[in-house]
């Protein structure tokens, strides 16, 4: 019978890694990975759809200065989200999509309220 720290021994020379190191090394993410949204400011219909469809009342409309004056536009609560993309497909332009990005974090929950010029 192998003793536990042969076992270890072993593990630790020969056998595959199975964690890698965060954030140099990333494992690749699979096609259906939801992550952060991202807002495209330009082509934003400020319809309020994406506010209205989402099922955790994530998403708040705001205002934003533009350069056609002030317009009501997604901020989104990334504590709260789902990223059960709802808001995506109701969106018309679909302008607001959800992205691959998972690097986000915060020791405050109020830190991952993303104002619409944060959502790139
Ligand atoms: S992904 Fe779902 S939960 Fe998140 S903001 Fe969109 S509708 Fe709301
Ligand atoms: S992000 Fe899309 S659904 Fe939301 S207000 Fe803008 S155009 Fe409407």
């Amino acid at each position: 019978m192998i003793s536990p720290l042969a076992k270890t021994l072993k593990a630790a020379l020969l056998e595959k890694r199975y964690t890698t190191e965060f954030p140099e090394h990333r494992e690749s993410l699979p096609d259906s990975y939801r992550g952060r949204l991202r807002l495209d400011m330009d082509t934003c219909i400020n319809c309020s759809a994406c506010a209205i469809i989402c099922p955790n009342n994530t998403i708040t409309m705001v205002k934003v200065l533009t350069d056609k004056g002030d317009k009501l536009m997604p901020q989104v609560g990334h504590e709260r989200c789902l990223f059960c993309a709802l808001c995506e497909e109701v969106c018309p332009p679909k302008c607001l999509t959800l992205t691959k990005s998972y690097d986000y974090e915060a020791y405050d929950k109020r830190d991952l309220v993303t104002r619409p010029e944060e959502l790139e």
